[in-house]
């Protein structure tokens, strides 16, 4: 909680894989509500790091429907800013350079197994949209500094098993994490050349100097991953504010292929914004 004197520069992160839907309204409300409350910017990502998953199109979605919602932000890729470019699929030089500094501090290793070496090694999940702990095959290679970029191979952090990685989410409070076996050596760049998730988010939030993250609390244990990273990288810490996650009328999670409950469906039957805003709150 070092950004006390810091202005407070929040961030809406949305990935343009869908259409946005209430859960979406719900966080990304609550961000632009603190940053008013709290007299701070609010930025805009697009996070649109994956090329087989991103489509134009629904980039163009997400900024439509979250203006249609009432959100306001003052740099984005729609408007520039003082931190262009403001979307991911443009900022490779940013996660190369992260990439760099994890490699020449002996953080992060090569590793070659295969989708089926993983599946057989695995231990489930704990839930479905987080990955299995790694089984370690490749975690004590030591030729990372023969690399001069990361393609062709994927690239895992070294957790330290068995250390506790805690924090105090601002909505949730006390969070605490053991490295090693509530996650495991996760992905910091893939095979395919495309840098992953924790290494681009940390690497754009330092660039961007966002002093608190808000987001929903299906990300809790990427938090825990993620100050990893930024530990490594010695980047500044930030505050976490993790929303309840909003779910369906069956209980479970919602996800974008829940097109029923997308902000765009509803608006387009003639649901108004604050109507929305009404059922994001409520689910
Ligand atoms: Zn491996």
């Amino acid at each position: 909680m070092s950004q006390a004197s810091t202005p407070y520069r929040g961030r809406l992160a949305p990935s343009p894989t869908g259409l946005l839907h209430i859960g979406h309204a719900r966080t990304f409300w609550t961000a632009a509500q603190r940053a008013i409350e709290h007299r701070g910017s609010l930025i805009l990502r697009n996070e649109d790091l994956d090329p087989q998953r991103s489509r134009p199109e629904f980039a163009h979605a997400m900024i439509e429907d979250l203006y249609w919602l009432g959100i306001r932000w003052t740099e984005g890729p729609d408007c520039g800013g003082p931190h262009a470019p403001y979307s991911q699929s443009e900022r490779r030089a940013f996660y190369l350079e992260a990439w760099r500094q994890l490699r020449d501090g002996g953080f992060i290793y090569p590793c070659t197994c295969s989708r089926k070496d993983l599946a057989q090694a695995a231990t489930a999940p704990n839930d479905a949209d987080d990955e299995p702990v790694y089984p370690g095959r490749c975690r004590g290679r030591t030729d990372s500094c023969q690399f001069a970029d990361p393609a062709g191979v994927n690239w895992r952090f070294r957790v330290p098993d068995g250390d506790e990685v805690a924090f105090t989410d601002l909505n949730l409070g006390a969070q605490r994490y053991t490295a090693g076996r509530d996650f495991g050596d996760f992905l910091v760049w893939r095979r395919d050349d495309v840098p992953a998730y924790q290494l681009a988010v940390v690497a754009d939030d330092a660039a961007m100097q966002i002093t608190e993250v808000v987001r929903g609390a299906d990300l809790l244990k990427s938090t825990a991953r993620q100050l990893l990273l930024i530990q490594a990288i010695e980047y500044p810490t930030l505050n976490y504010f993790h929303c309840e996650l909003v779910r369906d009328p069956a209980g479970s999670r919602l996800a974008k292929r829940h097109d029923a409950l997308s902000i765009r469906h509803l608006r387009e039957s003639g649901v108004s914004a604050e109507r929305v805003m009404e059922m994001a709150r409520q689910s």
